[in-house]
Order: structure tokens, then C-alpha cells, then sequence
């Protein structure tokens, strides 16, 4: 009994001497045998996997330092090249692809997309006068793209949207002078007379 607990009472001490000497070792080994995988983020691009300059709501931007702390060279290659493709990124849009059928907006169930549309000629459909999704409200849930007939709205593997401006996260898809054109060419196409139906046919098959 008593050679019991005396072996006991050794185990006990080579247990706790083993234990803070592992716990020794791994920090002695992290801190200085290991790679070091720390970046800086912003001020570096984990997406294309290079330094990049974060720039401040000052407007003043800050060199990437990871040099100085040997971050960059351990890191180990871009995270495009290691994202899946089937991650849900944030949303991409493809207009010439778009033939404004509005289903992406109707099926979103918390309005992030919003899209306009009129007929112009030589395009099929309808031309997109504005499209704007916006990322602040989006969820991912894949319904909108999911609906797309054409694939003009789909996932990327972009994650980072990151901003100092919350109303940047709203993007507008057409630009200014895009829309004003197709404004003036369905205002122009509005006053032509209407077309009959074999010719309607006619110009479909021009363009197939
Ligand atoms: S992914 Fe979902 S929440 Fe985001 S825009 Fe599409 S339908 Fe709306
Ligand atoms: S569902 Fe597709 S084609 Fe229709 S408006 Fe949306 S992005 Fe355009």
C-alpha cells in the first residue's frame, strides 16, 4: 500500500514535469523554428496573394509591412487558387447576357437586386437600363442565380468587399451614359411604326 502510493506520488511529478516540458517545447519550437503564416490584412492581398496598399478613410495609405515580420515569404500562394468554385462569393454580373427579365429581382427575398429594362433594336430581349445589387443586404442564398436563364448573375469566388463608404456596397451595374443611349434608342424605336410579324420574324433570324 505504502510502495503504491509512493510510486504514485512519483508518476504524479514526472506527469506535471513531462507536461510543462511539452508545453515548453511547442512554444519554444513556434516561436522560433516555425513559419509564421500571420498577414496583414488589408495591406495585403489574400485574394491574388501579393502586398497592396491599405488606404485609410484619411485618404493616406500604409505600406504593407510583412516583410519585416517574414509573413510574405511563408505565405503559402493565393487564396484564388485555393477558394472552391462552388463558394459562394459575392454576386458577378454579366450584362451583355442579361435580357432584364426581372426574375433575379423578383425572387430575392430581401430586394437586393434591383433591375430595369426597355426593347431596344438588334438586342435580344430587353436591354438593362439599371441593375444594382446590393452587397450590404445580400445573403447568398442563390436564388436569383438559380433562376437566371441566361447565367448573367452568378456567384465568383471574391469574398473581400470590405469598405469604409457603406454606400459603395450598393453597385450599379449600367453606367450613366449606357442608359441614357438605350433611353434615346427605345424613345426612337417607340415612335416607329409597328412592325409586322414577318418582319418582326425576319430580324430574328438576322440575328441568330
Ligand atoms: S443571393 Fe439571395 S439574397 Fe443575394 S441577391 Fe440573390 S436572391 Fe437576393
Ligand atoms: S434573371 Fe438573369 S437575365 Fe433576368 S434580369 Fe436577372 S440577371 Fe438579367
Amino acid at each position: 500500500m505504502i510502495s503504491g502510493n509512493i510510486a504514485n506520488y512519483f508518476r504524479n511529478i514526472y506527469e506535471s514535469v513531462n507536461t510543462i516540458a511539452t508545453g515548453m517545447w511547442i512554444t519554444f519550437k513556434t516561436a522560433f523554428f516555425e513559419r509564421k503564416v500571420t498577414l496583414q490584412y488589408p495591406s495585403y492581398d489574400v485574394f491574388e496573394g501579393k502586398p497592396k496598399d491599405a488606404f485609410l478613410p484619411n485618404g493616406s495609405a500604409k505600406q504593407p509591412f510583412e516583410l519585416l515580420l517574414g509573413a510574405a515569404q511563408n505565405y503559402r500562394g493565393p487564396l484564388s487558387r485555393r477558394v472552391a468554385d462552388r463558394f459562394r462569393g459575392l454576386l458577378g454580373y454579366n450584362e451583355p447576357q442579361c435580357i432584364a427579365c426581372l426574375l433575379c429581382m423578383q425572387i430575392c427575398p430581401i430586394d437586393v437586386i434591383a433591375v430595369k429594362g426597355v426593347r431596344i433594336e438588334g438586342r435580344k430581349g430587353k436591354a438593362p437600363l439599371t441593375y444594382t445589387i446590393d452587397y450590404a443586404k445580400c445573403m447568398f442564398c442563390g436564388l436569383c442565380v438559380e433562376s437566371c436563364p441566361t447565367g448573367a448573375v452568378f456567384f465568383t469566388r471574391q469574398f473581400e468587399a470590405s469598405t469604409f463608404d457603406f454606400d459603395a456596397l450598393a453597385k450599379e451595374f449600367i453606367p450613366a451614359e449606357v442608359r441614357r443611349e438605350r433611353l434615346r434608342l427605345s424613345a426612337e424605336a417607340s415612335q416607329k411604326p409597328e412592325k409586322s410579324r414577318k418582319e418582326k420574324k425576319e430580324d430574328e433570324n438576322d440575328h441568330l
